[in-house]
């Protein structure tokens, strides 16, 4: 308790500037000008309220209030309110694709064409040619089926809405046929007998987890069969005594019954990845020619899009879906449309893409030119951690993301940084893991066999140069 006598106490109380005086002073002008009168007014009378309380509760620490100490505490207090809760950090996980990162980067086209959207009236809705209301996937719709070889295109605003979109206008009240081995679940919340029963259909499975025959769909379908649908298994594999039915059997078991297929590709990709090296994935253009009525797939993985969900296909089928009244529930807005078009028109020059497309040029990024980079950031990294940690530049494996086979790997370079003195320092590691999180911007690695791993594949030159400065002022 303190020892500030109450003669004391209400001296102190009595210097105490009133808050006309305080928002009237030099000091705060400044404050006022940045952040409207307000949000100072709020934050000065609580700097107030609490010196006054910490002095009428006795704490000897209290002293004088004086204007100057005052606004400093309330302008650390407004800039950190302030601060944006979405930052950027370091990618440094390895994974190209991170959902919880954001997924795509995009590039400069893409971000210069939101820039515009943002802030000029666009013709989103409206046909120029007539002057009449138009339709805002025309503005793309044309541009996909270039890319895909499909009749009519839609987009909405992620893949499971392009599902469940999809299943409720073609399936409600109906039965959907899936293989065992399709029934996943992708990163939370996307489960796909889930999908199915919001959507109202009845999932109707078939084979076992890891085979199923032509039979087993021959033999589900029936009257309230809706449609066939097929599902990439995205983010695991089963290996072993397996069995899968290409699609290539079952479009023409569906059609012949009269039935539509619906491929849900997940990351949908639109270019042959295997001639960068890159894992052999069916195209979405592939999976048409394949006999799929329709394909759904996402805009922000394999594709380096925005977040969207693109659902290609059959006329009839599109012009159906585009009716159901949860399509304009799940709209894509202006932003997305107007990154979405740069992006797909990239794909125009597939031998520029590895250059253009940012998701492309990360993936196919050689291991040699990462080595460098970490050689680079190495002794850099060494000296801000100081003697306690070994920082060395090691190879490592990058991976894809986003559903794209996690047993897919890159290999890739990075720094691998563990305990000095040779003991496996779980706490260590983890305290190393936070100190990097809080950081200006965060850098994001991952501890994995007694080190922390930064695998560099996703920095380029511009966030070479400034992890260098942050880890350099780090040190000082
Ligand atoms: C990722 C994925 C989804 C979900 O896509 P979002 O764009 O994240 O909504 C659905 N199905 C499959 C097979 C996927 O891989």
């Amino acid at each position: 308790m303190s020892d500030v006598s109450g003669a004391e106490l209400r001296a102190l109380m009595a210097r105490v500037p009133s808050v006309e005086k305080v928002m009237a002073s030099a000091e705060f002008a400044v404050l006022l000008g940045a952040y409207g009168r307000t949000q100072v007014l709020g934050a000065v009378r609580e700097a107030l309220d609490s010196w006054r309380a910490s002095a009428q509760s006795g704490d000897a620490c209290v002293s004088a209030l004086d204007v100057a100490q005052l606004k400093n505490s309330v302008e650390a207090e407004l800039r950190q309110r302030n601060e944006s809760r979405l930052r950027s950090v370091f990618n440094l996980t390895g994974t190209v694709l991170h959902t919880n990162l954001g997924r795509a980067l995009l590039p400069d086209e893409a971000v210069q064409a939101v820039i515009r959207a943002l802030t000029q009236p666009a013709n989103l809705e409206f046909d120029l040619g007539t002057g009449k209301r138009g339709d805002r996937d025309d503005l793309i719709d044309e541009l996909i089926c270039e890319l895909t070889g499909a009749e009519a295109a839609t987009v909405v605003n992620n893949n499971a809405a392009a599902v469940l979109l999809t299943l409720s206008a073609l399936a409600s009240k109906k039965e959907v046929i899936v293989s065992r081995g399709e029934l996943v679940e992708i990163g939370g919340a996307f489960r796909i007998p889930d999908i199915m029963s919001r959507a109202g259909a009845r999932l109707r499975e078939v084979g076992t987890t890891n085979r199923t025959h032509l039979k087993d769909y021959d033999e589900a379908i029936g009257p309230q069969t809706a449609l066939l649908m097929k599902v990439h298994a995205s983010n695991y594999a089963i290996s072993g005594f397996t069995k899968e039915v290409s699609l290539d059997e079952i479009a023409p078991l569906a059609h012949a019954r009269g039935l539509a297929v619906a491929v849900d590709l997940g990351s949908g990709t639109l270019v042959d990845l295997s001639q960068w090296g890159l894992p052999r994935e069916a195209t979405v253009r592939e999976t048409v020619e394949a006999g799929a009525d329709l394909v759904t797939f996402s805009g922000d993985k394999l594709l380096g899009g925005p977040q969207a969900g693109l659902i290609v296909g059959r006329r009839d089928l599109i012009a159906k879906i585009k009716k159901h009244p949860l399509k304009r529930a799940l709209r894509v807005g202006k932003l997305t449309l107007a990154a979405l078009e740069p992006v797909l028109q990239l794909y125009r020059a597939p031998e520029k893409l590895t250059e253009r497309l940012t998701t492309l040029r990360l993936l196919t990024r050689s291991a040699d030119e990462i080595r460098l980079a970490a050689q680079r950031v190495q002794p850099v990294l060494q000296r801000a951690l100081g003697e306690r940690y070994a920082v060395a530049a090691e190879p490592m494996f990058s991976q894809i993301g986003s559903g794209a086979l996690p047993v897919d790997v890159l290999p890739s370079h990075g720094l691998v940084v563990r305990v000095a003195d040779g003991k496996r320092g779980g706490r260590q590691l983890l305290a190393l893991e936070k100190m990097l999180r809080e950081m200006a911007r965060p850098v994001i690695g991952r501890i994995a066999d007694d080190a922390l791993r930064l695998d560099l594949r996703c920095l380029e030159a511009a966030d070479e140069a400034q992890l260098i400065e942050q880890l350099k002022g780090a040190r000082a």
